[in-house]
């Protein structure tokens, strides 16, 4: 019976391996997916010692060999967690850490033979190291939180089972041996499967939730500059605009659109267009709040949509944003570049949507253009948006 439940576990731990290495292999090679995969394909290999331990040399073979790979798949699963979470890790400390445990390991196997300490070190220290994964687990600001929440709960029921293994198994010399050897295999045969299983599956579902926030993200920002593109910036203005809604305050939208911008490709080079477009970029971020929508929707068109802000302060905004682009000229090599832009401003008045805002925003913008370039131009009655606003 025990050795269906371990061949079955061997099978399950390569097919979780083999989970990881795709995920690896398909995704942009995430290190800690491959961490994860060798950290599976050790503990198949924990099984298989464990399923044919009958076969073994000696009982003290099967004793080391059994802990050696124990403490090399907890370090190898434990590297993975703190890799996908960039948190640091030096590899000599792992490795420091797995000699000692391993002549830990070798000193009550062979020098002081000790049937408890020998059973106990490896789901000791898997208690370790689980408790450890699910706090960096919890204590991470990253997204997915849900699948980080589910896997840190796991991760952290597995790693009591273990502590309570472990804790049996420093009973095994006392005199209550028999029961304690029940229990220990009670609690090892019996709930850990289950829990090794809701790991894995929890580790393939933070895997795929990485990656699905990572195909949201790539749909919504835009690569060259990591502002949002113009989807992304839609949808950001679409939440603002509710909330300025519901709350009855003024909401303003203001497009830049960069003045000449053709003919610095044409003089510059491409390489240095875009260089431009990542300054105008910036120096707009840092011109505005973060709770404004921000987004690059054309090519050297970008759009802010402004909550609680009515047109004047937002053309107070736009001047001031002129100001720090006069003062901060693109310098590449030999070229420095000043750059100038010409900004549509509307606000939002009870007959706009989303759409007629975007328009009035852009007809400004045109006829900013049209002045001459390099200014700024509020949409429609200026003392009508005035008194909309103050009253
Ligand atoms: P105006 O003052 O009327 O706005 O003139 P303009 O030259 O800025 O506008 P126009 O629409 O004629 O040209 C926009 C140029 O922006 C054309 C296109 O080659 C360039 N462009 C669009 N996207 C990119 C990009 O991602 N990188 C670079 N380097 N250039 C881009
Ligand atoms: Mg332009
Ligand atoms: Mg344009």
């Amino acid at each position: 019976m025990i050795d269906y439940l371990l061949a079955s576990l061997v099978v399950i731990s390569i097919v979780l391996a083999g989970a990881n290495y795709l995920a690896y292999r398909l995704f942009e090679r995430p290190r800690h997916a491959l961490m994860w995969a060798v950290a599976f394909s050790l503990t198949a290999l924990q099984y298989l010692i464990n399923l044919v331990r009958e076969e073994l040399p000696s009982a003290q073979f099967y004793w080391q060999s059994a802990n050696m790979v124990s403490f090399a798949l907890v370090l190898f699963a434990l590297w993975g967690h703190r890799e996908r979470l960039n948190l640091h890790t030096d590899w000599r400390y792992l490795l420091a850490c797995y000699t000692v445990l391993s002549l830990l390991s070798a000193v009550f196997i062979h020098l002081y033979p000790l049937d408890s300490v020998r059973t106990a070190l490896a789901p000791g220290f898997t208690f370790l190291a689980m408790t450890h994964i699910a706090m960096v687990l919890l204590r991470s600001t990253r997204e997915p939180r849900l699948a980080q929440w589910v896997a840190a709960v796991i991760h952290l029921l597995f790693g009591l089972t273990q502590g309570l293994s472990a804790a049996i198994a420093l009973n095994l010399d006392s005199d209550s041996r028999e029961a304690m050897t029940q229990l220990y295999n009670t609690v090892n045969f019996g709930l850990m499967p289950t829990l090794f299983i809701a790991l894995g599956i929890s580790v393939i579902f933070l895997l795929a939730t990485d990656l699905a926030s990572r195909l949201s993200t790539m749909a919504l920002v835009d690569s060259l500059t990591q502002l949002n593109n113009r989807r992304g910036y839609l949808l950001a203005t679409e939440s603002l605009w509710a909330r300025c809604r519901r709350n009855n305050k003024p909401l303003s939208l203001m497009i830049a659109d960069i003045d000449y911008f053709k003919r610095i490709n044409d003089r510059y080079g491409h390489s240095i267009g875009d260089r431009a477009l990542q300054h105008f970029a910036r120096i707009l971020r840092e011109s505005v709040r973060v709770e404004d929508a921000l987004g690059r929707i054309g090519g050297e068109e970008f759009a802010v949509t402004f909550g609680e802000k009515n047109s004047a302060e937002v053309e107070a905004i736009a001047t001031r944003f002129r100001a720090a682009l006069a003062r901060e000229p693109l310098c590449y090599g030999s070229v420095e570049l000043e750059l100038r832009a010409s900004f549509g401003i509307a606000e939002w008045q009870d007959k706009d949507d989303l759409a007629s805002l975007l328009k009035r925003a852009d007809i400004a913008l045109y006829e900013a253009k049209a002045a001459g370039r390099d200014a700024v131009m509020v949409s429609g009655d200026r003392s009508l948006v005035g008194m909309a606003s103050n009253g």
